[in-house]
């Protein structure tokens, strides 16, 4: 008999035995572009925290730039974390792990400074989360010096209180104006030697859109609610920082490219930050102004570095407004220039309908079709007004039907409910517009059957908006207007979705609330609440119960309308727009008067510019020179290879790159093919596909060291080259380890093997060797399965293992035959033979030999 294996897991063996985790590519942390640093040439560890999974906090633009920014720095490394989804957090408590970055699994206790990015109040619960995973103390005022400072930025710091408790400073405004202040503010801090935590917290407190809560007291008002006054030497007012010049602002030309199913998994260029639309209700309208527009030549530069760096196909501007960019046609001309030869799509969110016109219509379409979305907020133009969304009925047709004659069968449109001094008549209106919309798709024939999905939103009064006075309607409301509407509206062509009123009510009150939220918020948590963005986690019961065991009402903080002159509790932040301006804005609105963009008229005042350093800054503005893509005159773009050849290549697939599945990989090589720069060939039709044909999908988990797939490469690479280049364009754990020309298939004939050798190497036990001989010796093996149909067949494993080989107590090659109308795998094997429970086999290192 041979003993039991003693290896017991390690911390960094946790994080590379991730079988059974669900997903468990976002746990591995070395995507093409990541970076990591030797620690001994490092100072400051930062770590980039988002309070929510991978697959969203990947898709934040503001962590790759922060990223960035902070590793241009020599002596410091940032590094990614984000929260462990359920399964994993089980397994940590279990095996008590704590939380750790993805780059190089260093703690999250361990780094000096966390910064959060907080975009959604339904997050709050999630940074609890992390902290307690990371073994860090809620309370920010119980850190003691060797705890890391916990830093918040993002648009939810514009009412910072209910998650201010937690946070040692918080940054309002633009991030990539105050990181390095605060991380040179740190190392001189150190350097110092042996300051007081506090004494940092005093040197950050005077950097402009810092707010240290510790340093405000809170003082309650006659009707409850809870204020903040500064103490003595910090500023009364914290004031929003703001990059002036988008053009001389950090970019990342080689972000990032996540795994898996990141919610934007495209590269995203910001054209624009900032709208001046002043539509009433949008606080990204105050809080981002003014607006900031970066030059085509930049914007293009960085689109071929970013092309390159990524390999993405899809290529999607980031702004508040796309359509508002003022050389929009040009910069959609230059792009496409550069991108259709590449195959890379070109898409344009949040469009305005006034601002699509055919001929950009017919640019996005060159490449491909991506969705069309029209936002009119509101059903009648009478609200549109008071909203000033200035929008009529006619662009919104127009656009739709100009959309529907170009070939696009889908327009989503999105609408408020609970707007201020909405009625029944708004709702029956924006029920007309919806079926009027119907019937214009309808009238292009019998055979072009459009669709309209319309999504609904209960109207939020937010913090710094002319709105926030004004009160949110209730739930009950809510849904008795949401209904109305959706029952007028079922009929085929159009579909209704909405956002549970729970939802909107709790992210109304959390951010509108004060300093009482933040025990709220740990009570919540504590009953279980976590990951409250999320329908099947939303728990709004416990919710409720958290704000009843803390005494807080929170209808309180959105069903009163109140005074325009009573305070608020986030008047200590200055978001530069004046609280005189959204008065009169408020006034406006209730008088259903206009007020017009300062980009097409004059300036409203609004109070956001000081026309010194601040002030509007558009392309239409701007020199010739910055106004073209920037090629000195002559240069040509990538031009097509012009003959293709037919290779396999051999690849393995190792260490925690075995945690990708087949479409990640097959992600992984088509974007690799474009960093390389070997042109490939791609199908024909609307959505065209580099032609890359796998053998077989390999499964999670499993590595191998003999995978292959056909590609259709440049005629003009010779296979050296070709291997050279793509394995340069490779992460870790996938090489490329032969190329040959492939000998002609006939067509959809895909190379069919036998089997294959594993080898098996356990952490936790041993392989019993009277198990193996009692295997050996038997006649039949036969174990049962059941297939995806729910059939259950009867198999004889000697028929399909025909042999074992230990090649030490913790380790075994076998082979495995292909079973008639059933998959077996190493597992299988591992569970028949030896009987191991299910952990054991899920820590296995299995490996595809041959
Ligand atoms: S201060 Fe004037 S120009 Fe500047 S954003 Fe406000 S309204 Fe526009």
């Amino acid at each position: 008999m041979t003993r039991s294996s003693s290896r017991a897991p390690s911390d960094a063996h946790f994080w590379e035995a991730l079988g059974g985790i669900e997903q468990p590519s976002r746990y591995i942390g070395f995507e093409p572009n990541h970076i990591r640093k030797r620690p001994e040439e490092i100072k400051l560890f930062f770590a980039l925290a988002f309070p929510e999974m991978y697959e969203i906090g990947m898709s934040h633009f503001g962590i790759q730039i922060l990223y960035h920014i902070l590793n241009r720095e020599p002596d410091i490394a940032a590094e990614r974390v984000f929260a462990p989804g359920p399964d994993l957090y089980e397994r940590m408590v279990r095996e008590n792990q704590p939380l750790v970055s993805l780059e190089s699994k260093r703690p999250l206790r361990d780094f000096d400074i966390i910064g959060f990015s907080l975009l959604y109040e339904l997050t709050y619960t999630n940074v609890l989360y992390m902290l307690e995973s990371a073994g860090i103390p809620f309370d920010a005022r119980n850190r003691d010096g060797k705890v890391p400072f916990v830093v918040a930025g993002g648009p939810c710091t514009v009412n910072p209180e209910p998650m201010a408790r937690f946070f040692d400073a918080m940054v309002v405004g633009d991030g990539e104006r105050v990181v390095l202040a605060m991380t040179n503010a740190w190392m001189n801090w150190k350097n110092e030697g042996a300051a007081s935590r506090e004494d940092l917290l005093e040197r950050w407190a005077v950097i402009e859109g810092v707010y240290i809560p510790r340093f405000y007291h809170v003082q309650t008002d006659g009707l409850g609610f809870r204020l903040r006054i500064p103490e003595a030497n910090v500023p009364a007012r914290i004031r929003r920082a703001v990059v002036a010049d988008l053009d001389r602002a950090a970019f990342p030309e080689s972000p990032l490219v996540p795994f898996g199913k990141p919610v934007h998994d495209r590269l995203r260029l910001e054209i624009s930050r900032g709208c001046s639309r002043g539509c009433r209700f949008c606080q990204a309208g105050m809080i981002y102004r003014p607006v900031r527009e970066r030059s085509i030549s930049t914007i293009m530069k960085q689109a071929r570095a970013a092309v390159d760096a990524t390999g993405y196909e899809d290529l999607s501007l980031l702004s508040l407004s796309t359509g508002d960019y003022t050389e929009l046609e040009r910069l959609m001309d230059a792009l496409m220039g550069h991108c259709e030869p590449l195959h890379v799509a070109v898409s344009l969110p949040s469009i305005r309908a006034d601002r699509l016109s055919k001929p950009l219509m017919e640019a996005i379409k060159r490449v491909r079709k991506t969705g069309f979305t029209i936002a009119p907020e509101a059903g009648s133009q009478r609200l549109r007004n008071v909203i000033n969304k200035n929008l009529v009925e006619e662009d919104i047709r127009k656009a739709v039907e100009d959309a529907f004659s170009l070939g696009w069968q889908v327009v989503k449109l999105y609408f408020m409910i609970g707007l201020p001094t909405e009625e029944d008549a708004d709702l029956d209106a924006l029920v007309d517009l919806v079926k009027g919309l119907r019937g214009l798709l309808r009238s292009f024939g019998k055979h072009r059957r459009g669709e309209i999905h319309t999504s609904l939103a209960t109207f939020i009064p937010k913090p710094h908006t002319p709105f926030q006075w004004e009160p949110q309607i209730s739930i009950d409301e809510a849904y008795r207007r949401l209904s109305s509407i959706r029952h007028r509206l079922q009929m085929p062509g159009i579909s209704v979705k909405w956002q549970q009123p729970e939802v909107s009510f709790l992210e109304g009150v959390l951010a509108r609330g004060d300093d009482r939220c933040s025990a709220v918020i740990e009570t919540a948590y504590r009953m279980g609440c976590r990951f409250d963005g999320w329908s099947d986690h939303f728990r709004f019961d416990r919710w409720m119960a958290a704000f009843d065991a803390e005494g807080v009402d929170p209808t309180a903080f959105v069903h009163r309308k109140r005074e325009l002159d009573e305070p608020l509790p986030w008047d200590h932040i200055d978001i530069r727009v004046t609280k005189d301006f959204l008065q009169a804005e408020h006034r406006l609105a209730m008088e259903g008067r206009p007020t017009p963009d300062c980009r097409q008229a004059e300036c409203s005042g609004c109070g956001a510019c000081d026309f010194d350093i601040l002030q509007p800054v558009l392309c239409r503005d701007m020199p010739e020179a910055d106004r073209s893509d920037g090629l000195p005159s002559g240069v040509v773009e990538r031009p097509y290879a012009p003959r293709w050849k037919s290779v396999v290549l051999r690849y393995t697939k190792t260490g925690s790159a075995r945690f990708l599945g087949h479409l990640e990989v097959y992600n992984l090589f088509c974007r690799a093919f474009r960093r390389s720069g070997v042109s490939v060939e791609f199908s024909e039709g609307f959505h065209p596909k580099p032609k890359l044909s796998f053998d077989e999908a390999l499964p999670i988990g499993l590595a191998s060291m003999c995978e292959t797939f056909r590609a259709s490469v440049d005629a003009d690479t010779d296979c050296n080259t070709l291997v050279e280049r793509l394995n340069h364009a490779l992460i870790e754990g996938i090489r490329i380890i032969g190329c040959e020309p492939a000998i002609p298939a006939s067509k959809g004939q895909k190379t069919q093997s036998n089997g294959a050798t594993y080898r098996v190497t356990l952490f936790r036990n041993g392989f019993h060797r009277e198990a193996l001989v009692r295997f050996e010796q038997a006649d039949t093996f036969e174990i049962t399965r059941t297939n995806r149909k729910g059939i259950t067949r009867r198999i004889d494993l000697k028929q399909i293992v025909p042999e074992i080989r230990l090649l030490s107590d913790t380790s075994c090659e076998m082979r495995l035959l292909h079973a008639q109308d059933a998959v077996l795998r190493p597992a299988d094997v591992l569970r028949a033979v030896w009987q191991f429970p299910e952990e054991v086999i899920q820590e296995a290192e299995v490996t595809k030999v041959a």
